[in-house]
């Protein structure tokens, strides 16, 4: 693709990698054929190849568009194109500059900046959240139906197992959204890592990963999220292993560091270090060859691989293998590369395409009667257990 971007955005490092993006692109089109939102819509301008057009024309035109923000918006960043994409388009780094471009120029109407804001001010924080999603169960019969759905029930953390303090060591990271929702997980992989002789430690002063703030266009805040992970980090994985992530939409964003703060001089060489240490859970069981047990072998699954895991990470068939192993028989799922519509705030913010993806990925799931259906995610493993009666679990949960 030609570009003609002006010198006003070329001279910053987010103009010049975007046009390296573009010129990419062979506006060949194979990607929509795989992005869930221009199935649905059948707009050229909800799928990806519009959207390459949509950044372009802006940065092109040094000005943001409301056009171009709204399709955006709609944009799962998925990146299942990426996958499809035959001459390996960036698109999700170039969405998050096209995100960045028109969030820094062009002011959100008051309700948008109010509703983002408090998405990004009270799910990172596990007071915060639990609070507002006791509140909110309270007085759910006020709430619209997507909403009163979305509100998570809090869970206490599971109290802590006596394991064994060996001598070879893994960071655990605990994450904001699944230490108050899903405790049950990394507790899970704490037993798994105790009987193949690992220990899990956490580090202190851990939080959010940064990947809400990302994906939001906030780009600053995401930026002082990820920094100060890097400090807790660093201290503790010092003689680890790894950093491991059981949240494959944290996994995503921790293994992308690296890239994120390379510009920063204080920081880039340890960002770099933690990318490189960290791994899914599945990546380091798989590595390790950790013993796992045997399990009912009746017991049918059916597996959605997150698309954080699938496009984002590049991991496929680990997790089966390791599920296999353990004697469970995976059932055969339709449209495995398809999003199920929860990408973070996606499914609040988007609530009515986030809805019919999971109706969507929820038939193709549950096609062959599984007796329970397992991911990687949490944000999916909750915005798909809202649209069944079959449990959604973590796959750990299976295992630990
Ligand atoms: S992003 Fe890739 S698949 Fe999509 S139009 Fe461009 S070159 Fe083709
Ligand atoms: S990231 Fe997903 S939703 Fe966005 S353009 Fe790519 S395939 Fe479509």
């Amino acid at each position: 693709m030609q570009t003609q971007l002006p010198q006003s955005v070329l001279a910053t490092a987010d103009g010049r990698r975007a046009d390296e993006i573009l010129r990419a692109c062979v506006h060949c089109g194979f990607c929509n054929a795989t992005c869930p939102t221009y199935l649905l819509t059948g707009d050229e301008l909800d799928g990806p190849r519009g959207r390459i057009y949509l950044i372009k024309d802006m940065l092109e035109s040094d000005s943001p568009t409301t056009v171009a923000r709204d399709h955006l918006d709609r944009c799962l960043t998925c990146r299942a194109c990426e996958t499809t994409c035959p001459s390996g388009v960036a698109y999700g780094e170039l969405a998050e500059i096209g995100r960045n471009f028109v969030e820094a120029r062009q002011p959100r109407a008051l309700t948008e900046r109010f509703v983002r804001g408090w998405l990004v001010r009270v799910l990172p924080a596990p007071n915060r959240l639990a609070f507002f999603a006791r509140l909110g169960r309270l007085f759910r019969w006020m709430l619209p139906d997507y909403l009163a759905r979305a509100v998570p029930q809090i869970r206490r953390a599971a109290p802590p197992v006596a394991l064994k303090n060996h001598a070879r060591r893994v960071v655990v990271l605990d994450g904001c959204v699944q230490r108050s929702t899903t405790p049950q997980v990394n507790a899970a992989l704490a037993r798994v890592l105790d009987a193949a002789g690992v220990k899990a430690i956490r580090a202190s002063g851990e939080g959010c990963c940064g990947s809400l703030e990302l994906h939001l266009g906030q780009q600053a805040r995401a930026r002082a999220t990820i920094r100060a992970n890097v400090d807790a980090l660093y201290t503790a994985a010092a003689d680890a292993e790894a950093i491991i992530s059981t949240a494959s939409g944290c996994g995503v964003t921790v293994k992308d560091y690296g890239r994120l703060l390379a510009d920063d001089p204080l920081y880039a060489e340890r960002a770099r270090w933690i990318s490189d240490h960290a791994c899914d859970a599945a990546e380091y069981l798989a590595r390790i060859d950790a013993p796992i047990g045997k399990a009912d072998s009746a017991t049918t699954v059916a597996w959605h691989s997150p698309c954080t895991l699938q496009h984002g990470q590049r991991v496929g068939g680990v997790v089966e293998r390791l599920l296999e192993r353990a004697g469970y028989q995976l059932v055969p799922v339709a449209d495995r590369h398809l999003c199920c519509g929860s990408a973070g705030t996606y499914s609040v913010l988007q609530h009515e395409l986030g809805d019919e993806l999971r109706r969507q990925k929820l038939a193709s799931l549950t096609a062959n009667r599984p007796d329970v259906i397992v991911t990687a995610n949490v944000g999916c493993q909750l915005h798909l257990r809202d649209g069944t009666d079959i449990p959604v679990r973590h796959w750990l949960e299976l295992l630990g």
